[in-house]
């Protein structure tokens, strides 16, 4: 990846709506090293739009949470200015970024006209704020649209059926049931709509100064974009609202320009002219970009809050449970996306419950207990989880004769409490076994090529040395907290480089082999089990097995539908 230096210096550039709090900038430079960030916090720096964790909480209407859209116009503006002392504008040559996925903007009929005719003498607040036809947008945390979930998945043949449609069935943040509540709702909205973006698409349409398209990536998380064809489902845009196809306009690969950068931040901001505004995508295709998952068999897990597996496959395989995205780096592969609820606090809990609150004690019953715990399996759902869809409870089980029985005539008993030893062991192995159970499912390959583990128990030593030995390949760390702000950065210098190419290119080829001196490299933290770890994966496959059935049985029996 060699640029002439004579050209530029910097080559991504990305402002990032990472999540609800705050918007984020991040610059790298033609050798992939971070030169300058900014950010800037709604609620601090933006107070007179009164938000709290930069959203709004409706009281009259239950689980409705949305933000003011004219608030992330002001955060960009706020941006530039931030960042306008730190770097020459001139020297951009591409931008990209990242828009919390799911959340939506809708654009007011004439709207297109204001956009491209934006006058540099003034800001652009008090140019678009008459261009919505709402002035909120509902976000990712919204979960109000219940009904609309259950009449868009019965109107094209149910859950699992639209699941294999768009890649994920209903979910009340996604998109499409959000805009038919919309529709349902305020018809009037809808019908003074001209375009409905989402965050990441109207942010690249305020750059080019024209509606840009909803990228690929972005647009599988709105319950309407056929995952195989990468085009709008007219079978669920009719279940969804009528004449949708034309609001939503055109759907772009992740890599593809949105276009240049319009004469307005030409002109207030001396941006260059030919500076390429590249697809902006959601957070979390752009974490997938920015851990540098690029091809089938790369797996990332967060262990967070609550606990995230992101992987890469070749075939989109949906299911019921999880999600299926396009690949935002790699315009034919997939992306596969697991959420679990019960994640980090889960430990903490069982730590406070039995090793002391402490983490060491933790870790040392982690490891002076042994692998596979003696057919030890427990489920520990703190709160409502999703994956599998299970309430609150904790279950135990001790799997019978373990260590010389196959899969098939394996019995399990179920008991009440396990010693605080084992149920140390048991939450995490459990939760491994089941991340590993579930991105098989996917098409995850066995052994994944690598793990990367980022999220605060990614720290935690003991904790990784299960994780190599439960999926049979070597655990790598990062040391970032915002993956998607740079990969975001990364795509907008990948999507720069394959319009300087003609075409696409790998891109792993603009870091292979020089990673490290890179802002973007990641850490050995475990390597591959070697033989005798070889022996054990064996012994896990069957262990996680026998668990994916009992996980099956609770859901048919206590599940929710
Ligand atoms: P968020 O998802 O909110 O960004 P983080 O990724 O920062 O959260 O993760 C925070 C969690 O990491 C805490 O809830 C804590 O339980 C967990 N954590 C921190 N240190 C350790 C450790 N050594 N072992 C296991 N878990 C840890």
């Amino acid at each position: 990846f060699a640029l002439p230096d004579n050209f530029i210096t910097i080559v991504g550039s990305n402002f990032a709506i990472l999540c609800y709090r705050s918007v984020k900038a991040t610059v790298l430079s033609n050798e992939l090293i971070i030169v300058a960030s900014e950010t800037v916090n709604f609620d601090s720096e933006l107070p007179h739009y009164k938000t709290e964790g930069g959203v709004y909480r409706d009281p009259t209407d239950d689980g409705r949470i949305y933000s003011p859209t004219i608030m992330w116009v002001e955060a960009l503006e706020l941006l530039l200015e931030k960042l306008k002392p730190k770097i020459n504008f001139s020297k951009v040559v591409a931008v990209s970024g990242s828009g919390q996925q799911h959340g939506s903007v809708y654009w007011k009929k004439g709207s297109q006209a204001v956009l491209s005719s934006l006058d540099p003498g003034k800001s652009l607040v008090s140019q678009l704020k008459d261009a919505f036809s709402t002035m909120d947008s509902p976000i990712w945390m919204d979960s109000s649209t219940t009904k609309q979930c259950r009449e868009v998945e019965n109107a094209v043949g149910g859950a699992l059926e639209l699941s294999k449609l768009t890649g994920s069935r209903a979910y009340e943040r996604f998109t499409g049931p959000q805009i038919r509540k919309i529709y349902q709702t305020a018809p009037h909205i809808y019908e003074n709509t001209e375009r409905i973006s989402l965050v990441s698409s109207f942010m690249a349409s305020i750059l080019v100064g024209c509606y840009a398209s909803i990228d690929e990536t972005d647009g599988a998380g709105m319950n309407l974009m056929d995952i195989n064809k990468r085009t709008w489902s007219k079978a669920v845009l009719e279940a969804t609202a009528p004449d949708l196809e034309q609001k939503l306009g055109n759907l772009a690969p992740a890599c593809a320009a949105a276009g240049r950068i319009s004469s307005y931040f030409v002109e207030r901001h001396q941006f260059d002219k030919n500076c390429f505004v590249i697809q902006w995508s959601g957070d979390n295709p752009n974490s997938l970009a920015g851990l540098t998952l690029n091809t089938p068999g790369d797996l990332a897990i967060s262990l967070g809050t609550s606990d995230t597996v992101f992987g890469i496959t070749a075939e989109a395989k949906p299911s019921l449970e999880g999600h299926v995205f396009p690949n935002p780096v790699e315009p034919d592969g997939y992306m596969v996306m697991l959420c679990y609820k019960n994640g980090s606090l889960t430990r903490e809990d069982v730590r406070n419950q039995c090793a002391e609150k402490s983490w060491d004690i933790f870790n040392n019953y982690l490891e002076k207990t042994p692998p596979l715990n003696g057919g030890r399996l427990g489920f520990y759902y703190k709160d409502h989880e999703i994956l599998p869809p299970l309430p609150v409870g904790f279950h135990r089980y001790i799997v019978e004769n373990f260590s010389d029985a196959s899969s098939d005539n394996l019995k399990e008993c179920e008991v009440q409490e396990f010693d605080p030893e084992s149920e140390v062991r048991a939450i995490v192995e459990g939760q491994m076994l089941s991340m590993r159970g579930h991105a098989e499912r996917f098409g995850m390959p066995n052994p994944p090529k690598r793990i990367i583990a980022t999220g605060g128990a990614s720290s935690n030593e003991s904790i990784l040395k299960l994780i190599a030995q439960i999926f049979g390949c070597p655990v790598f760390t990062v040391e970032r907290p915002d993956s998607a702000s740079l990969g975001a950065a990364l795509r907008a210098a990948h999507g720069w480089l394959c319009k300087e190419e003609g075409g696409f290119v790998p891109i792993s080829r603009m870091y292979t082999g020089n990673l490290e001196k890179t802002s973007l490299g990641a850490k050995l933290a475990v390597p591959a089990p070697g033989d005798e770890g070889r022996e054990l994966l064996k012994k896990y496959t069957v262990l996680m097995k026998k668990r994916m059935e009992i996980e099956r049985r609770l859901v048919e029996k206590i599940g929710r539908a």
